[in-house]
């Protein structure tokens, strides 16, 4: 597996060390701008890459042909559009992108990109299942997930809400919604005739995407519930546009106000970001972090795992490493969610565990990242070597959800590019993949009855799509 390579990481220093030269002004289209222009958040708005035209056009000469053919390719297929902020753009290594780990979360290349899992789920997670009104989900006891926007700064090619986030692509057909106060009434209702909840995820979209008001009026609206104990903005921002924090006056204004609004009435206003890669911290998050945490603001990360681009031991502990050192807790590591458009990063949920292992001891406990696997079809988070039985050699794990649905079994699968030949084979029936789900599920549930089997079966069924 992973392992053998001397561990670097773990005793390295290179952490403390925050990239702060002019690395934007090596792209052709922005050798002449001033340090004082990309650090504003407008500029770096303004100039975000959004169409492939945009990539020849700011790389000139730098970017082959080729390379532009297979991103177009790439686009053709993928469920996500392209938006790339230039700070991002330009920490990419256009010497060598084929490999690079930023270029592979935004900017997807066809000779890259595998056929989707035959079990993969456009709503992997049945976020629209486990919702009781619009624009929000409800499936743990006192904490519910509340979508008001579908937009974001940059849109990650792997976004577990490919369905619904950034428009519409020549693969998928959307309804993206931008942030809409009278929308989301519903929703605000819904949690505050809820007395259990004491805990809300705004998220969507990116909170980076709305505006001062947004930010207050969704504060305001839920710190004046009195059942609200936490609340979380989750934002990719401070990894990809880490500027806006120390540049948009009223946004963050926006922010510390409803962060204050919550201490003086016993709540809990934290930011949850999304940084992947260590590339993505520089001088530049540092700054951002330094900002809110003089301000006594808790930023906790979600990194999703990424075959190339953390999936290695000293990737995973170097970010761990950086991330504590900026103040911002390590908080997950998602194994990557079954949606369409991302078998190549995939990893295996075996992986993931060991991975775990290499990582947990690097740093303080309460930094180190717990390793998770959302279960498909709304089982929620499980912690990665908690499955009830792995057959890996198909890449068939399952898994129990006692304080979310206690009578339900859920599986997840490694992507087949994992797994051996003959395993390839099995799955390429429809009926040897069918009866291989059944058997992994009855060495946890031998009594399995007739009806629990055809409601599974429905299950796979459904989500059993044609590849590509
Ligand atoms: C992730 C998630 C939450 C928050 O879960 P935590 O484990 O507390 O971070 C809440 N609701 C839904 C639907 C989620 O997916
Ligand atoms: S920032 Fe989050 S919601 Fe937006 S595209 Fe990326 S993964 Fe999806």
């Amino acid at each position: 597996m992973i392992q053998s390579e001397p561990r670097s990481a773990a005793f390295s220093l290179e952490h403390r060390e925050f990239r702060d030269d002019e690395f934007w002004q090596e792209i052709p289209g922005w050798k002449d701008v001033s340090r004082e222009d990309f650090g504003n958040y407008l500029w770096q708005a303004k100039n975000s890459v959004k169409k492939l035209k945009e990539v020849k056009e700011v790389l000139g000469e730098r970017i082959s042909d080729k390379l532009i053919a297979d991103i177009e390719a790439g686009l053709r297929i993928a469920p996500m559009n392209i938006r790339i902020t230039p700070y991002v753009f330009a920490l990419i290594d256009w010497d060598n992108p084929i490999e690079d780990p930023l270029r592979k979360q935004f900017l997807p290349l066809a000779s890259q990109m595998l056929p989707d899992h035959p079990y993969y789920l456009a709503d992997s997670l049945y976020e629209d299942v486990d919702s009781p009104v619009p624009m929000l989900t409800h499936r743990y006891p006192d904490k519910v997930l509340f979508l008001p926007l579908t937009t974001c700064p940059v849109y990650c090619s792997y976004c577990t809400r490919s369905r619904i986030i950034g428009g519409s692509t020549d693969a998928v057909e959307k309804h993206t919604y931008g942030a809409n106060a009278a929308k989301w009434e519903t929703a605000l209702q819904y949690i505050e005739e809820t007395p259990q909840i004491e805990d809300v995820v705004i998220s969507g979209g990116d909170a980076f995407n709305m505006t001062a008001k947004h930010i207050r009026h969704i504060g305001e609206r839920l710190l004046g519930i009195d059942h609200i104990r936490r609340i979380r903005y989750a934002t990719k921002g401070i990894a990809i546009l880490p500027q806006k924090i120390t540049t948009d006056e009223s946004w963050m204004e926006a922010f510390l106000e409803m962060h204050r609004l919550g201490q003086s009435r016993g709540q809990q206003v934290v930011i949850h970001t999304h940084f992947s890669s260590p590339i993505e911290v520089t001088q530049w998050s540092k700054n951002a972090m330094d900002r809110l945490f003089a301000e006594g603001v808790i930023v906790r990360n979600q990194a999703v795992l990424q075959e190339g681009v953390n999936s290695d031991e000293n990737v995973m502990m170097s970010l761990t490493k950086s991330l504590s050192y900026m103040n911002i807790q390590p908080y997950y590591v998602y194994i990557h969610d079954m949606v369409p458009g991302c078998e190549h990063l995939r990893t295996t949920l075996g992986q993931g565990v060991e991975l775990e292992k290499q990582v947990r001891g690097i740093t303080a406990g309460f930094n180190v990242p717990t390793f998770v696997c959302d279960a498909p079809g709304g089982g929620g988070k499980r912690h990665v070597a908690s499955y009830e039985y792995y057959d890996t050699e198909n890449g068939i794990s399952i898994w129990r959800a006692p304080n979310v649905k206690p009578n339900e079994l859920f599986v997840y699968f490694d992507p087949l590019c994992k797994l051996d030949a003959a395993a390839n084979k099995r799955w390429s029936d429809s009926a040897s993949r069918e009866r291989m789900v059944f058997d992994a599920i009855s060495k946890v549930d031998s009594e399995l009855g007739a009806s629990e089997r055809e409601k599974i079966s429905e299950r796979l069924e459904k989500t059993y799509h044609v590849s590509k």
